[in-house]
This record gives structure tokens, C-alpha cells and sequence, in this order.
């Protein structure tokens, strides 16, 4: 197969130029061409020498990802659904933020002049967040996450992460009445690490993908617009503070290594303690003073007054001065086999109210995209189903096409299956809530 060029961050694609004994200048060109033009075709790179032009067709190309699916929210979320080969499907999020008119009708085929930003219809669009994948399932198998039921099937490459930020990018320009409007004018705004997978595991490939989408000839995401969400992969998070700090995000769910242990596995291999260190240690290179905790609250589980007790003694006493921290409170969305239950709306106010009273700035994520399934742990119950994944492919083709806004016809999306989902065990040896205070200490929780 030929080298997709969407896996080259500018280095990388200059010493692939360099290879083809052509200068540094030709890879900002072809960058450019790429990821702020959404042109996949040489012969349409009319600055690059025609020569050139010529000589990449049989050495490379810019190969998107086959959309197997499109769907839309009536909140204008949108998830597509990428083939990557092998049974295997990867999910990406666009979730836009619209001005308070709310989304237009039809988001991705608006009427004329509503959806641009400054247009003149109601709905104006602000900025909007693409949640993208890093991996085709997950190996940290969280209990309470879709994604980790359903075990690993690999790493993504480099261009296979970037491809879903191209797609996606160039898609909506096109589709929001963008494209008239410039090359500066970008429709996504921020990027987040949220997809399938755990970023931080897949490390090699993420680093050029973050470059490029920081790099202003690629994408020009300020580095606070680029969330990394991980489950707490300590040796990397020092890693990426080492070579490329954008925001952080850390997905606790527990405060005390008993009930993390139980909840988020990695946590027996990297405990709080040595997570919240390396949280410190990124502070000085992140781009915000703080670092995000995620809280996924579990009905009885994680979400009673006495863990935000826990929770806030561990944020603000860690190490003595605490860790600089905001806390996103995500309800959780349940899946059948999961056997947990989200809390109670009630009971995430109460939750969410003890932690602003103790000085911690604490927000409950909106849910998003409901209806399509596209919120946070939802991902991936295509994939599940591996054998109808191949058969739709077969049905439809396994074509790429080479301009985003022609690829993605409205598909049927077929119904969640959870067929092949292992139901997680119960989480048996979570202790009553006085015995979890007693546990705090770093007692390990038997395995159930
Ligand atoms: N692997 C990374 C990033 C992907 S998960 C991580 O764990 O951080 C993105 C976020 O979704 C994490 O905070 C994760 O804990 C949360 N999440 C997973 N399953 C969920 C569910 N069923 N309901 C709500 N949030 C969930
Ligand atoms: Fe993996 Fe994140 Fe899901 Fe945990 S929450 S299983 S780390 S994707």
C-alpha cells in the first residue's frame, strides 16, 4: 500500500519530501494543501511544481477513512461511523455549539445562510468539538465503559486519528456553508481525545497526530483547544509533558484506590497517588493551571456525599497543597450489559454542589447526542457486532472517496447489537459506604 500522507505530522513529511530529494518548503506546501483545503488530489495542488505533482500520484496518496455511517441528533451531534478494516469500526463525534436559537433544522443540509457563523439565519454556530478515537476498542476495560466491554482489537495510525479530524473538518465546510467563507475559517474548534480508546496507550501514533493539529499549517488548534482524556497512564502523561502539552484530562471516578481499583483496572498498575504526581508534575507545561478530573457517577456506587468527601480531601490535600483542579461530572450512560445505573439527577446536583461549596469548580457535562448514542461510553455498539459490520460493508462497497462532502450519504445505521459483550462480573467487592473510608489508605480491594 502507499504511504497515506495524512499520518505525517510537517517533520515527518518533510523527510518524506527530503526522500524524494525535494526541499522542506514543498511539505508546508502539501500540508496546506491537505488540512486547510481538504484537497486529496495532486493535480489540484497548483503551487506544487508540476513535476512533483506528477511523481506523487505512484508514491502516495491521501487516503480518507470508508464512512460506514452518518447519523445525526435532533441537538445536531453528529457521529460517524469509520471502517478501518477487519471487522473493525471506529466512532467520531461532532458536537456543535449553536447560539441560543438552538441547532437549524437539518443541521448538515441547512437551509441557506442559517448556519454559518455571522449568517443570518437563528442558529449561529459557534464552535464546535470533535471527539475522536485512538484505537479500535480498548484494553483497560473500564466497568463502566461500552468501549472497554469490548475488548482491544488494535492501535490506530497516525493517519487513521487524523483522518477523522480531516473527514470531519472538511465534511461540514462544505456542508455549513463554510467553504465561501476563507481558509481561516475553521468549523472545529476544539479536539478531544474521547472516542474508543485510550489515548495514552497508543502514544507513538498520537504524537505526530496532536502535532499536526497543532501546527499552523495544519490545523492551528491552540493547545488548550487539544484535550488528551486518559485513564491514567502515568509514564506517558509525563511523556507528553515532556514533548507535546496540550490539555489534560484525567478520568478519576473514584476517589480512593478500593473503589479506582474496581472501576478503572489500570489503577492497580498506576494507583491515585502516583497519577495525581504526575498530574502535578504536567502543571508547570499544561496549558491550563488546572487539570480536568472526569467523574462518571454510578448510582450507589461512586456517587454518595461521603465520596465527594473523599474526593474533595484527595483533590485539595494531595501532597499537602492539593492538585490545581476543576471536575467535570459526566451522568452515566448506561448500556445493558454494564448491570450499574446512572445516579439520580438529584443526587448529581447534591454531588456536584459539595464540591463547589469545598472551592472546587466542578460543571455536570451536558449530555449530548442522546438519541444516536453518541455521548461518552456509548461508543462503538456497531462494532460489537462484527459479522453485520462485514456484511454492510459488503453491501456498500468499500469505496474512499477522495473529497470528504461526497462520502457521507445518509446510511441506515443498524441497531445497537450487544450480542458479543461479555458482561462485566458485579462489582461485588464494593464495601459499604463506612468500609470505603477505611479502605482509603491504598488498601487494595480483592479482585471479584
Ligand atoms: N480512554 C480515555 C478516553 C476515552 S473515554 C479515558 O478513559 O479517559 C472518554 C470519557 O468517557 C472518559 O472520561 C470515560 O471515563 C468516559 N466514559 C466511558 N464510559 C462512559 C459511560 N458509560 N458513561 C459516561 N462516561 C463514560
Ligand atoms: Fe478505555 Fe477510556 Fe473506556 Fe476506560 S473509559 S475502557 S480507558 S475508553
Amino acid at each position: 500500500m502507499t504511504a497515506n500522507l495524512l499520518g505525517f505530522d510537517l517533520d515527518g513529511l518533510a523527510a518524506f519530501c527530503e526522500r524524494l530529494g525535494e526541499k522542506r518548503f514543498r511539505a508546508v506546501q502539501l500540508l496546506r494543501w491537505m488540512h486547510q483545503r481538504g484537497e486529496s488530489r495532486f493535480e489540484q495542488m497548483s503551487d506544487l511544481a508540476r513535476s512533483l505533482r506528477e511523481k506523487l500520484p505512484g508514491l502516495c496518496e491521501v487516503r480518507a477513512l470508508p464512512v460506514l455511517a452518518q447519523q445525526e441528533s435532533a441537538d445536531g451531534t453528529i457521529k460517524w461511523l469509520f471502517d478501518v478494516g477487519d471487522g473493525n469500526a471506529i466512532e467520531t463525534v461532532f458536537i456543535p455549539e449553536y447560539g441560543d436559537a438552538g441547532p437549524p433544522q437539518g443541521a448538515v443540509h441547512p437551509p441557506r445562510g442559517a448556519t454559518a457563523a455571522g449568517g443570518q439565519g437563528g442558529a449561529v454556530l459557534g464552535r464546535g468539538t470533535l471527539c475522536i478515537s485512538s484505537q479500535a476498542g480498548c484494553a483497560v476495560g473500564c466497568r463502566f465503559c461500552s468501549t472497554g466491554a469490548q475488548g482491544f482489537s488494535r492501535n490506530l495510525s497516525t493517519a487513521e486519528i487524523v483522518a477523522q479530524l480531516w473527514f470531519a473538518e472538511h465534511f461540514l465546510r462544505r456542508h455549513l456553508g463554510h467553504q465561501a467563507r476563507g481558509l481561516s475559517e475553521r468549523v472545529i474548534s476544539n479536539v478531544v481525545l474521547m472516542g474508543m480508546g485510550e489515548p495514552l496507550q497508543n502514544y507513538a501514533a498520537l504524537l505526530p497526530a496532536l502535532r499536526l493539529m497543532l501546527d499552523d499549517h495544519g490545523y492551528g488548534l491552540s493547545r488548550r483547544r487539544v484535550t488528551v482524556s486518559t485513564s491514567g497512564v502515568v509514564p506517558m502523561i509525563e511523556r507528553l509533558a515532556a514533548d507535546c502539552p496540550v490539555a489534560l484530562a484525567v478520568s478519576l471516578h473514584a476517589p480512593t484506590d478500593a473503589l479506582r481499583d474496581e472501576l478503572v483496572p489500570l489503577n492497580r498498575k498506576y494507583p491515585i497517588a502516583e497519577l495525581l504526581d504526575a498530574c502535578l508534575a504536567y502543571l508547570p507545561r499544561a496549558p491550563r493551571d488546572f487539570i480536568t478530573f472526569e467523574y462518571c457517577l454510578l448510582d450507589g456506587v461512586n456517587d454518595q456525599d461521603l465520596h465527594a468527601e473523599q474526593l474533595i480531601a484527595l483533590l485539595r490535600g494531595h501532597r499537602g497543597a492539593g492538585v490545581p483542579s476543576k471536575v467535570n461530572l459526566i451522568p452515566f450512560n448506561p448500556f445493558p450489559a454494564s448491570g450499574l445505573r446512572c445516579s439520580s439527577r438529584a443526587r448529581v446536583q447534591a454531588f456536584a454542589q459539595r464540591l463547589n461549596a469545598a472551592g472546587i469548580v466542578t460543571t455536570v457535562r451536558k449530555t449530548r447526542g442522546d438519541d444516536i448514542d453518541a455521548a461518552c461510553g456509548q461508543l462503538a455498539g456497531e462494532v460489537l457486532d462484527r459479522t453485520g459490520a462485514a456484511q454492510r460493508l459488503e453491501r456498500l462497497g468499500r469505496q474512499t472517496s477522495p473529497v470528504p462532502g461526497d462520502q457521507a450519504q445518509p446510511i441506515v445505521w443498524q441497531p445497537r447489537s450487544e450480542k458479543n459483550i461479555t458482561p462485566p462480573r458485579p462489582l461485588r467487592s464494593l464495601p459499604p459506604e463506612g468500609a470505603v473510608a477505611v479502605a482509603s489508605g491504598g488498601g487494595r480491594a480483592p479482585l471479584p
